[in-house]
């Protein structure tokens, strides 16, 4: 009985594993389809001064627009895009877009306005890397100190040479280059002083459960004090309260980003976010 029950685990666990494989299968052609055939959407997310309530900047955050009009979020397409190659028309589709739109909300005075892109680390393994964001760069007619580059802490630590060599070129160029997600990656903060950053950005996780969550409270208060002495920007993520915008003004975290401010949004709503308030969010609507 014991052997038959095995036998019959056995072939359930081995019908699940094909019914996985089929719908990665499934996804992927998908996916490719989508690229193909413009399915791919960015959606931006305003990065807010939190004193003034002045947007400074916005996130390129890409989005998958079925047919239907159903929207997919990255997380459900970004890891297999990378292990499809497809991150990298999906990237160059990202920061082609993101480079246009700035460059259109410059020509409407809104010149200070800074960009971010994010990076996946596949993509650092592509050779001329810097070079193609240089030629979209230069096409948009944007200045590079306008453009951020967003990486996340598993690049910083994987410590590969070619990433070295990819972040300083970054910085020659005066593009600016941001650490996603900090302080989920590792306990070793050593590397920080290795590499040319110029933002960090604290984890959602973190701000999540501030001003009350003791541990999250000391947490931040560390990660800012490390920026400051580090003399590197700082935005935190994920902000939803003003209890956490009060918190972090406190401690001289000055910029944020968050549903407080306002979700991702298509490029024409950020525009009207900008043409509404002169770029200003005021308090009282949010
Ligand atoms: P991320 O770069 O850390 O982006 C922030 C994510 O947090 C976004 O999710 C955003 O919608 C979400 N978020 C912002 N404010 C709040 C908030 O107040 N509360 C909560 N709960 N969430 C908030 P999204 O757009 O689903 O993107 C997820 C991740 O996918 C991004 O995390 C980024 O790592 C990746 N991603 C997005 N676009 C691209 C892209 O073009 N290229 C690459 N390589 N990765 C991308
Ligand atoms: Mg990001
Ligand atoms: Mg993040
Ligand atoms: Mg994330």
């Amino acid at each position: 009985r014991a052997k038959e029950s095995g036998r019959n685990s056995y072939h359930l666990y081995s019908e699940i594993l094909h019914h996985e494989l089929n719908q990665r299968m499934e996804l992927m052609k998908r996916l490719r389809n989508a690229v193909e055939h413009d399915k791919l959407r960015v959606y931006y997310q305003p990065k807010v001064d939190m004193q003034s309530r002045r947007i400074i900047g916005a996130e390129a955050l890409v989005r998958w627009q079925e047919s239907d009009g159903q929207i997919i979020g990255p997380d459900q397409f970004i890891p297999i895009a990378e292990d499809t190659g497809l991150i990298i028309p999906i990237s160059e589709f990202v920061l082609k877009t993101a480079c246009k739109q700035l460059a259109a909300w410059h020509t409407l005075g809104f010149t200070e306005l800074t960009m971010a892109v994010n990076l996946s680390g596949k993509q650092l393994q592509s050779p001329g890397l810097i070079e193609h964001i240089m030629e979209v760069v230069n096409e948009s007619g944007i200045p590079p100190n306008k453009l951020e580059l967003e990486l996340t802490e598993q690049v910083f630590i994987e410590n590969i040479q070619s990433h070295t060599n990819f972040m300083h070129a970054v910085r020659d160029r005066g593009i600016a280059l941001a650490i996603d997600d900090f302080g989920i990656g590792y306990s070793s903060l050593s590397y920080l002083k290795h590499f040319p950053v110029t933002a960090l950005k604290i984890d959602r996780s973190f701000v999540q459960d501030l001003p009350n969550d003791k541990d999250d409270a000391t947490l931040t208060q560390t990660i800012i004090n490390l920026a400051k002495s580090l003399e590197i920007d700082l935005v935190a993520e994920g902000v939803e309260t003003e209890a956490q915008v009060d918190f972090l003004l406190d401690r001289d975290c000055s910029v944020g980003q968050g549903y407080l401010f306002s979700r991702p949004i298509p490029a024409h709503e950020f525009t009207q976010l900008l043409d509404d308030y002169q770029g200003q969010i005021p308090i009282q609507i949010m």
